[in-house]
């Protein structure tokens, strides 16, 4: 089982860098000029990095690089029998790919992390044992899980989002191409 989900967990992956890499083509295509600073560019944001607990405003794209090398491959695996998120309750063999199709590479990366809760939301990071990172929220809830922002957090305005939303379930709101597009968007 637990192979299982870590392989459709790798599918995820596989199927968003994918998108990804179909994005920067297409870009460069549309800009040659910015073929050749493209790499310039790459070291430049890689060199970014999240800093603190309260991530969902955050709009980097290319960490992403990281979330699918080995370690974190490794971690997932390790971690699979446990896990909530999405990308674990996918159904074996449900294609992934149709989610990703129109977003932006930012809204894209949005939507994996969402999916994946690999976001730098508290819940996660205090889970990984993140130092001095608690699972609260910053509006004083207990933990901030991406169900907590998405639905439930009084921070944030969302009547457009929900208004694209069929349910309430973020497993359901996040396997389906509208309601999942709908919070990559509204979460960037
Ligand atoms: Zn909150």
């Amino acid at each position: 089982m637990a192979s299982c989900r870590a392989k459709d967990h790798e599918n995820e992956i596989q199927g968003f860098l994918a998108h990804q890499k179909d994005r920067t083509e297409q870009q460069a295509a549309m800009n040659p000029r910015r073929r050749s600073q493209r790499n310039a560019g790459r070291a430049q944001t890689e060199r970014r990095h999240r800093t603190g607990g309260h991530q969902h405003r955050w709009r980097e794209t290319t960490l992403i690089a990281k979330w699918a090398d080995l370690e974190w491959r490794r971690r997932w695996q390790a971690k699979a029998k446990n896990r909530t998120e999405t990308t674990w309750k996918t159904p074996w063999g449900k294609p992934i790919i149709p989610l990703y199709e129109d977003l932006t590479k930012a809204e894209a990366t949005a939507l994996f992390l969402l999916r994946t809760e690999v976001i730098g939301l508290n819940a996660w990071l205090a889970s990984i044992k993140v130092p001095e990172i608690l699972p609260r929220c910053e509006c004083g809830w207990m933990r901030q899980t991406v169900h907590h922002v998405l639905f439930q957090c009084p921070q944030y305005q969302r009547a457009d989002f929900i208004a694209q939303c069929a349910s309430e379930r973020l497993h359901e709101v996040l396997s389906n191409k509208r309601s999942a597009q709908a919070a990559a968007k509204w979460l960037i």
